[in-house]
């Protein structure tokens, strides 16, 4: 399933492909480019093969192209939907480069076109230097997972390839991103912290000058 709606209902009915999506207007479009993620989270379905295997957002075929989502995208009006999401089963920066030209030339069509990055904020560690400047003009949104109050945790949950110090590199893609995005939003799920560390994250937030959003569980946590 490349482009997707999601319908609030629990379960495997969560996500619904775009073309039994109905009536689209007024929806978020999401769009699903890859499996890979550098993360591997404890809560994610992806950690159980069943549910690689059957969940509708594992792509078995592969990775879409470019010109795949284009050409899906063209059989909708994007003028009524509300927002493009990129957000699936993978990290969607770990294709960067395709995500920006998909922007690219949708913008073309429609430049009122409202778009959100749903992301670990770890491409500058994926890519190993600086790449938010890029976002510009593009994204409108980044939502980024913060996910718990300190690094230590983080990575216990997480499990990043890239370590520990992949907490403060999220952070610090937040703060850079905030150059860029008109909005930067940090999230924590809700149910799974405890008051006192959405309170931490929320400080943390603030020092950063992004807002939290404390969002309910859902997979793609991203
Ligand atoms: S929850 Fe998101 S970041 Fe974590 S492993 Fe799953 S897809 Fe990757």
């Amino acid at each position: 399933m490349i482009l997707y709606t999601v319908t609030g209902k629990a379960g495997d009915e969560y996500f619904l492909d775009i073309s039994k999506s109905g009536d689209i207007s007024g929806k978020n479009m999401y769009v699903n480019m890859t499996n890979r993620c550098p993360c591997s989270c404890v809560f994610c379905l992806r950690q159980t093969k069943k549910m690689m295997e059957d969940n509708s957002l594992w792509l078995k075929d592969g990775e879409p192209s470019v010109e795949e989502v284009l050409k899906l995208c063209s059989e909708y009006d994007l003028n009524i939907i509300n927002e493009l999401v990129f957000c699936g089963f993978g990290e969607p920066m770990e294709r960067f480069d395709d995500v920006c030209r998909i922007i690219d030339a949708l913008r073309e069509d429609y430049p009122c076109l409202k778009v959100r990055i749903n992301t670990s904020g770890l491409a500058n560690l994926i890519y190993g230097k600086d790449i938010t400047p890029q976002l510009e003009g593009r994204a409108d949104t980044i939502s980024v997972s913060l996910n718990a109050p300190d690094a230590e945790e983080y990575y216990q949950l997480t499990r990043s390839s890239f370590g520990i110090k992949s907490y403060d590199a999220i952070k610090e893609f937040a703060f850079l991103a905030k150059r860029y995005v008109p909005n930067v939003v940090m999230t924590v799920v809700d149910g799974v912290m405890s008051e006192e560390k959405i309170e931490k994250c929320r400080e943390i937030c603030d020092e950063l000058g992004v807002s939290l959003r404390v969002r309910p569980f859902e997979i793609p946590q991203k």
